[in-house]
């Protein structure tokens, strides 16, 4: 059977149909009605369906939010960027769609999509990592999401910078309501925020990054401290979980030589005697958001 999945993201839907084996058979993307919520619902539905008639099949549908679902509540939580917070959306959208309909946090599905026939297929744990606009991740297990009691498993962006080897963390403050989110130093505009907090001019991640390439002081400084909290943060997810990979997506993870760097500053941080996690680049780059969604129905395993 085929599989149809959505990625609905702040500005766009994006949907992808594959067949069992994760071959493209089909993609669409649209931009997101996302301040209206029965519009959000309505704008999947079309897609699917549009899909399914231009394939003559009727599909497995899995959808990647932002947010998650509750489990005490059914309800959506957590979602920055759209109008699904108290929503439910999954028996919505199940409503729709006249079937069961899987949803989860898209970087949950991320980090799907890589262990499944990505960058993270031959381990047995992934730990998909999300560098971008937001931080985020998910977990798993033997090819199955671990999404956890709350629904909440992977995401480190909203633990607290570990500040051991930084004594003057500069203070942030987190849309969730706290200090010091680990998102608040990691995502695309931290990294520009933290560049231009010391009366730099202000300048996007990309221009940053360039800039520290050609050697400039102040930038190579920005990113040394990046590379630095990264791996720091990195850390307190290795001594919890110790996952066997660790795959890196959103923006920043087009940046080469975090890889060298975080992998070399990782050990350092970790309890461990050694610590020889791979930090690798993620292989679907974009489409493992709705790569990830389709495989919210697991493939018969081939291994
Ligand atoms: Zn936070």
């Amino acid at each position: 059977m085929i599989r149809i999945g959505v990625d609905l993201g702040g500005t766009k839907i994006e949907a992808l149909a594959v067949d069992a084996q994760g071959g493209e058979l089909a993609r669409r993307r649209i931009a997101s009605p996302s301040h209206d919520y029965a519009l959000i619902v309505e704008a999947i539905r079309g897609l699917v369906i549009g899909m399914e008639t231009e394939l003559g099949e009727r599909a497995r549908v899995g959808i990647g939010t932002p947010g998650a679902v509750s489990p005490a509540s059914g309800l959506m939580k957590n979602a920055n960027s759209t109008q699904l917070n108290g929503r439910p959306f999954v028996a919505d959208v199940s409503r729709a769609l006249g079937r069961e309909v899987r949803v989860e946090n898209d970087a949950n599905c991320f980090a799907l999509s890589e262990a499944t026939d990505g960058a993270g297929v031959d381990h047995r744990m992934v730990f998909g990592a999300i560098l971008g606009t937001g931080v985020g991740g998910g977990i798993v297990l033997d090819g199955r999401l671990w999404t956890g009691a709350n629904a909440i498993a992977g995401e480190w962006g909203h633990d607290e910078m570990p500040s051991r080897t930084e004594l003057d963390l500069p203070d942030t403050h987190c849309y969730c309501g706290r200090r010091r989110c680990v998102e608040t130093y990691l995502s695309g505009p931290a990294l520009a925020a933290d560049h231009a907090r010391g009366g730099a001019a202000p300048l996007g991640a990309r221009a940053i990054v360039a800039l520290a390439r050609s050697g400039e002081p102040g930038a190579k400084a920005t990113m040394a401290r990046f590379y630095n909290r990264l791996a720091s943060a990195l850390a307190s997810v290795v001594n919890v979980l110790d996952p066997d990979v660790i795959v890196l997506g959103g923006g920043l993870s087009n940046i080469d030589e975090l890889y060298g760097e975080v992998a070399a500053l990782l050990p350092g941080h970790v309890f461990s005697d050694r610590c020889t996690t791979p930090i690798v680049r993620n292989r679907h780059g974009d489409s493992s958001g709705v790569r990830g969604a389709a495989w919210l129905w697991p493939p018969a395993r081939q291994r």
